[in-house]
């Protein structure tokens, strides 16, 4: 990829902070963890496309690096979730073989799996020895008449947000908008009910929880042709274009899909959440909005008062089980202020929330929800963490799974918002396993138990809270 490529797709006029520097949002410091590459990104964004043949071309670390690591479901194909790489060895950059072994796995792929499409990813060895991946990409489209998409997102490239957005560019310029959409289904047809196309970027189906949604959508007449990417097919992505109008759910990563479809094929959007119930129904309204249509408008209202009715009295005995419980919420980005929302549903106070990796705009958006003195976590090291925790006299720390050990090793009770996780929380119906799973966490009798002192130990220490103090 050119320098000047980079460099476009770091300036994005979508995001309100761009003014302030090019950088593609949150950068390491020195000494932190840069968190993924922009392959890492990249390939995380799109694998969920669940029929596609994604080939890592480069050295197996790679590969392993993202594979699999996002809790996405698929309905149907499961090849998405074979790992494919050309695995090259210092033998194949010295012999300069590494092209060959390329075209030899993309024709492998073809005549194992037959796929509609193979996607492949450049890393930083292809990058750094020149090899021509595009070249042999096109070569292989041309030879076994299966589109073969180009992802050119090396790691040394820059960090995970730009390979999200790589990901998302390699899609708008290769793949949408070459196919049409097929006709609605039979079934999908009513009288009086005009069916509306729309399409969610960024939304991954992380533990199947857009499964809560899809059905409402179905009601409300809304086909998704796409999402981009959870349980997604390749002809699915071909025919984004012709969406009526499009979400960008809980993320800015891909914001640049959204806003180049817009210009592309005037396709109107909105940023939005399904987490909690607030903003479950502001999408909802959203897309009934943007559509203009004054008989969907109303069915919305309807259903909307109909699930919120619903979901509320089968909430209420959680809700007096968690009601008043404090929660240290460390994540990134937009769920920063996305599940801040979904918490106080439940009747929940956040002391305080993480937003290393969050925008201006999902500040703005906390200060909305929590006060304008919310209390905002930049530095997430496990010490800084457990001292706010003990601070804020936190009852649940609410993380990435990559926080678990230090809540495990703290003895506190822990919940595992991230990707990785097992539980889907979006939807109405996502807020009845969010309240059960924080139940289980924070009434689980192992608390009081691991903080007694060891029977072999008699001087052992329990865990304390320090006193409740201003700052939180
Ligand atoms: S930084 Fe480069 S070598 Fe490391 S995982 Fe990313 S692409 Fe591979």
């Amino acid at each position: 990829m050119k320098a000047q490529d980079i460099k476009a797709l770091l300036d994005e006029p979508a995001c309100d902070h761009n003014t302030k520097e090019k950088s593609g949002c949150a950068r390491p410091k020195p000494g932190a963890a840069a968190g993924g590459c922009a392959f890492d990104g990249a390939q995380i964004a799109l694998l969920p496309v669940a029929d596609v043949a994604h080939i890592v071309h480069g050295p197996i670390a790679c590969a392993g690096n993202s594979w699999d690591n996002r809790g996405t479901r698929s309905s149907g194909p499961d090849l998405f979730r074979l790992g494919l790489t050309t695995d090259l060895t210092e033998q194949d950059v010295i012999m300069g073989r590494s092209e060959k072994r390329l075209l030899h796995s993309i024709r492998q792929a073809v005549e194992s799996f037959n796929p509609p499409a193979i996607f492949v990813y450049n890393t930083c060895v292809p990058a750094l020895i020149g090899d021509d991946v595009e070249a042999v990409c096109k070569v292989a489209q041309e030879r076994w008449g299966v589109p073969v998409v180009f992802v050119d997102a090396a790691g040394f490239y820059g960090s995970k947000n730009l390979g999200n957005r790589i990901a998302g560019e390699s899609m708008v310029k290769q793949v949408v908008g070459t196919r049409e959409p097929d006709p609605p289904p039979e079934a999908a047809q009513r009288p009086g009910i005009t069916v509306h196309d729309i399409n969610l970027i960024g939304e991954y189906n992380i533990a199947g929880e857009f499964w809560h949604v899809l059905p409402l959508l179905d009601e409300l007449g809304l086909r998704v042709l796409c999402t981009l990417s959870g349980d997604a097919r390749y002809h699915q992505v071909q025919t984004m274009h012709r969406a009526e109008a499009n979400m960008m759910v809980c993320s800015k990563a891909m914001i640049n899909v959204a806003r180049k479809l817009q210009e592309a094929y005037g396709t109107p959007w909105f940023e939005g959440s399904f987490y909690g119930i607030n903003d479950m129904s502001h999408a909802l309204r959203a897309f009934a909005r943007l559509l203009d249509d004054a008989d969907l408008t109303q069915r919305t209202e309807d259903l909307i008062h109909r699930e919120e009715a619903r979901i509320r009295a089968e909430l209420a005995p959680w809700r007096e089980r968690l009601a008043g419980k404090r929660v240290l919420l460390y994540t990134g980005g937009v769920k920063s202020w996305s599940v801040v929302s979904a918490l106080q549903d439940l009747g929940m106070e956040v002391v305080a929330t993480g937003t290393r990796k969050s925008t201006e705009e999902d500040k703005a958006r906390i200060r909305e929800l929590m006060g304008e003195d919310a209390r905002m976590i930049e530095d997430g090291n496990p010490k800084a963490l457990l001292g706010i925790f003990e601070e804020c006299r936190a009852d649940v720390l609410i993380a990435g799974g990559r926080n678990m050990y230090t809540a495990l090793k703290a003895r506190i009770p822990f919940l595992d918002i991230n990707q990785e996780r097992e539980s889907a929380y979006a939807g109405y119906q996502g807020m009845l396993e969010l309240a059960r799973q924080l139940a289980l966490t924070l009434e689980s009798p192992i608390w009081p138990r691991v903080r007694e002192p060891a029977p072999w130990d008699n001087a052992g220490v329990p865990f304390e809270t320090h006193s409740h103090t201003e700052a939180c």
